[in-house]
């Protein structure tokens, strides 16, 4: 069994403009490169988890996120920060693109992106978290059943919080 923690995106890896929709706007949180390095050392597997109701909304497509996601992936590799892989919840009940205006399982904070990186990843949530920056991200891992979850309000809080897991796993940092 894997320990995981899960990442909101727009907030937390980087900073939050409000619909982001392409990479010019992404501009990464400062601590979060050696977050997730600290994290992957300490053998916890990193997934994201984001809503993106800007597609349902006809922001910009799915690939955009898509597109989005692997340049934050390989600008995070490059300072040997792994993320396992994210998920997308591009869904909104009152979106305008009639393929995405659903009531899903997946829209935080239903807990239907944790369930599916659990059953894929054989993952324990009772040695497992969350950071994200709204009470949207920390009803998701509640419902999920996740043993925390951190709710940040800047972006120097992520590293606290993953010193804060190290402590709670009992891993002395290094
Ligand atoms: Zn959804």
């Amino acid at each position: 069994m894997k320990k995981c923690v899960f990442l909101d995106r727009d907030g937390v890896i980087n900073k939050d403009l409000g619909y982001v929709s392409s990479i010019s706007q992404i501009q990464l949180n400062e601590s979060i490169g050696e977050s997730i390095r600290l994290l992957n050392k300490n053998g916890f597997i990193v997934i994201v988890v984001t809503n993106q109701s800007g597609v349902a909304r006809g922001y910009y497509g799915e690939n955009t996120v898509w597109e989005i996601n692997q340049y934050i992936m390989n600008l995070l590799a490059e300072e040997d920060a792994h993320i396992q892989e994210f998920y997308v919840c591009p869904h909104l009940e009152q979106g305008i693109v009639k393929k995405y205006a659903v009531a899903c399982d997946c829209r935080k904070p239903n807990p239907g992106m944790l369930l599916a990186a659990k059953k894929k990843y054989e993952i324990d949530f009772g040695h497992s978290y969350l950071i994200g920056d709204s009470h949207t991200d920390i009803q998701a891992g509640n419902n999920a059943g996740l043993k925390y979850s951190f709710l940040i309000k800047t972006d120097g809080d992520v590293l606290q919080a993953v010193e804060k897991i190290l402590s709670i796993e009992g891993i002395r940092e290094t």
